[in-house]
């Protein structure tokens, strides 16, 4: 789902969902609400995502979710991380409590049953067993089982049946073969079957599904709801001279807050006093604690080390980082992975066709019973629960009810979800932020990752190596550089900047600056003309270099980037700058390619320092001079070669080359445009981290895959042999509910899926 431009993202709260045609009922409310641009459930967090264009109420959306037969409510912004998982929870025990219910009234059924089954005796007379059989079934199937009975009824009356319309047909059909037999005992009606016991063992399974899936649920989004928990309650803030403590929730920006050691950090900020180890495990995944000093950004709810840290606030509330990765996991969850969209279509059609089928079994079965009540009698020479010695009618329900309940597509809804929630939940324990489902389906299938270099690739501090000027003394030409360079954000223009500080330079300001994304800056000091910035941008610009042509080539066969100083109209210098690889390149990069990936180095920088970084690290695909604006075609390039491209990058200038990469991975806490822009964000700006994020991809990919194939094959599998009367109504509901557990149990493995 992409944002919409001049609209609005609203997020509700849905209630009543059980299944993937419940959402998809939810959904189609939605987008027929006029002004909705897309609408996106999300079954496991019980979420709606509705991208408005134009003008459009919660109370309208609300209303046509209720249309639908479901409660929606606002998105409570206000709930606490403990009001959700006590949500859940409670939710849960409801859950178990009704499968308990049934259980304890099935489980002597099932004793009693077993004579009949095996000998066809009835204890102690047909008469109290049939009576009997009824009065336990009864309170399993109307109480424990009532939420689902009015759910699948309203759903067929609003003529949406789902599967709760399934499991209601199929357990209703069952008891009334109880209530049949009843009346045939007292002489109203020929004999038939008496199925009432199944009715009860039917809810029982079913309820033990929903339960084990409700506890799954809370445990799933529990990592996020964790995160959640996991900020400060409390700050210490200077007010005046004083320092008080007070409510995290009313600390502002611009707060300057004291934390001590051992405390976490109460909200993001900027460090104006102080040193300490931080430990960023929590956002980035890294074990080790960071050094941080005076003008370093600390991240809320990371633990302080040893030192004490004034921290200025500088965002608060849901502009927080911690508010921003579980918006962006939640966002991830109610995205649909393509795999998903062919399940989805089946979905839609296979519970009218379902009935149908049902339907037809039992015409069939009824009207025609001898056509395929041959295959029934051959059978029932080997399953103990054969029928055939039932009457047509007994047979008719026997087949029936088995199809009805055996075809519950409830595992093919949770296949991709499940999955998609523990993956990105696993994901933002270790710093991969996935926003999108379908970023995991072409991460794990990526040909070619392009990686930029400065910043990315490099650890993007870069350092002034040289300085060569003719006219002047070098540290007025670093001055004259430093000036303008002070006003722009590039690596090297901090570089020239930090090299001004180390030399004592004070700088003037400079007026009429412009920064020109890669290729330089230039502004006006005391009343001249300075540019600064690459050779060919100076000399396209009209500034002769014939006179540097060798100091360029030095510097740039060194492997540093050459930097041109230009005052009032001549070149008067060069700075030579250079930036250190990061130190788990080489193996990120030698990592990447074992597992079949190319690697290209993609950047503005020279072709000579390019290709001295690229041996440095491993690549030998280096694409250099690349203007910003061309990295886009760049990337577009290798896309229209028919491979699927990643583009690895972390500045605001690779914003538009991640998104239009088929997979954007930003790199680091970075600047918030490239995160906005990617679909994938690592927090930590290790490159090791993109390894991680692909062996996610991968497991979770696999994960849908292996779901999708379970939940399909199953009922690919017991939907004839159900149609054939071959199938028992009770193992058909066991197989249902250990199809939907499976789902759910493989999809928690990925939990502990190892990224390292
Ligand atoms: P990368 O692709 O490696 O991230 P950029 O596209 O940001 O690099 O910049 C490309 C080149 O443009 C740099 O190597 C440098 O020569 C020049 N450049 C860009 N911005 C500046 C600046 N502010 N000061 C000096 N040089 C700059
Ligand atoms: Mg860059």
């Amino acid at each position: 789902m992409r944002e919409v431009p001049g609209g609005l993202r609203k997020t509700l709260q849905i209630d009543g969902m059980h299944c993937a045609s419940c959402a998809q009922a939810v959904e189609r409310a939605l987008r027929a609400v006029d002004g909705v641009a897309s609408a996106g459930v999300d079954l496991v967090n019980e979420r709606a995502l509705v991208d408005v264009a134009g003008d459009v109420s919660d109370d309208v959306l609300i209303a046509a979710v209720r249309a639908a037969g479901y409660k929606a409510t606002r998105e409570d912004r206000t709930a606490t991380p403990d009001t959700l998982v006590e949500h859940d929870v409670e939710r849960a025990k409801g859950a178990r409590r009704r499968a308990a219910l049934a259980w304890a009234l099935a489980l002597p059924i099932v004793a009693w049953m077993i004579p009949e089954m095996a000998w066809g005796v009835m204890w102690p007379s047909p008469l109290a067993f049939h009576f009997g059989m009824l009065a336990l079934a009864a309170p399993a199937v109307f109480i424990a089982g009532g939420p689902t009975l009015r759910s699948g009824f309203t759903a067929a009356v609003r003529r949406a049946p789902t599967m709760d319309t399934l499991i209601g047909l199929g357990v209703g059909a069952s008891f009334l073969t109880g209530v049949l037999a009843a009346l045939a005992h007292v002489g109203m009606m020929p004999s038939v079957p008496d199925y009432s016991g199944v009715a009860a063992m039917i809810m029982a399974f079913h309820l033990t599904g929903r339960w084990i899936e409700a506890a799954a649920r809370g445990r799933t989004s529990g990592a996020i709801r964790a995160l959640l928990g996991l900020g400060a309650r409390t700050a210490r803030v200077a007010r005046g001279a004083a320092e008080v403590e007070i409510p995290v929730t009313d600390v502002v920006v611009g707060d300057l807050m004291i934390i001590r050691p051992g405390e976490r950090v109460p909200t993001d900020g900027v460090i104006e006093a102080g040193e300490s180890s931080v430990d960023e495990s929590l956002a980035t995944g890294e074990s080790m604690p960071i050094l941080r000093h005076v003008g370093d950004r600390v991240i809320g709810a990371t633990i302080n080390g040893e030192g004490v840290l004034r921290v200025r606030a500088t965002g608060v509330g849901e502009a927080t980082f911690l508010a921003q990765v579980v918006r962006l996991v939640q966002q991830a969850q109610a995205t649909k992975v393509p795999i998903q969209a062919l399940a989805d279509r089946v979905t839609r059609v296979f519970v009218p066709v379902v009935l149908a089928l049902a339907a037809a079994t039992f015409l069939a079965w009824w009207l025609a019973p001898s056509a395929l009540g041959q295959i029934a009698t051959a059978a029932g020479r080997f399953l103990p629960w054969g029928s055939s010695d039932a009457s047509p009618l007994g047979r008719a329900l026997f087949a029936a009810v088995a199809v009805l309940v055996i075809a519950c597509p409830c595992a093919l809804g949770l296949a991709t979800p499940t999955a998609l929630t523990v993956g990105a939940g696993r994901g933002a324990r270790s710093g991969i932020l996935l926003r999108n489902g379908e970023a995991v389906q072409t991460l794990s299938r990526v040909d070619v990752l392009v990686f930029d270099k400065t910043g990315t690739v490099t650890v993007g501090r870069p350092q002034v190596m040289d300085i060569v000027s003719r006219e002047i003394p070098a540290d007025e030409l670093l001055a004259l550089a430093g000036c303008v360079e002070s006003a722009s954000e590039h690596p090297i223009a901090r570089a020239v900047v930090a090299a001004c500080e180390t030399r004592g330079i004070s700088l003037a300001a400079a007026s009429d600056v412009r920064a020109i994304p890669g290729r330089g800056v230039r502004g006006r000091v005391d009343g001249r003309e300075v540019w600064v910035g690459r050779a060919d941008w100076l000399s396209a610009e009209g500034f002769p270099l014939d006179a540097w042509e060798a100091v360029i080539a030095r510097m740039e066969d060194a492997g540093t980037t050459a930097v041109g100083v230009a005052v009032a109209g001549r070149v008067l210098g060069f700075l030579s700058v250079a930036d250190r690889a990061k130190p788990d390149a080489r193996e990120a990069i030698a990592t990447l390619r074992g597992m079949g990936i190319d690697v290209v180095l993609l950047t503005g920088d020279n072709e000579r320092a390019a290709h001295s970084i690229a041996a440095e690290v491993g690549i030998d695909r280096v694409i250099a001079n690349v203007l910003p604006e061309d990295k886009v075609s760049v990337v577009r390039g290798l896309m229209a070669a028919g491979s699927v491209t990643g583009m690895v990058g972390d500045g605001i200038n690779d914003a538009p080359a991640l998104t239009s990469a088929d997979v954007g991975i930003a790199l680091g806490t970075g600047t918030d445009v490239a995160i906005e822009s990617a679909d994938i964000t690592l927090v930590s700006g290790e490159l090791l981290a993109v390894v991680r994020a692909v062996k996610l991809s991968r497991a979770t990919f696999r994960k849908i895959r292996q779901n999708l194939f379970f939940a399909f094959v199953y009922n690919v599998v017991a939907i004839p042999l159900a149609v054939l009367g071959l199938l028992h109504p009770l193992i058909a509901e066991a197989a249902m509910a250990f199809s939907s557990i499976n789902v759910v149990l493989n999809a928690n493995r990925l939990r502990r899926a190892r990224l390292g």
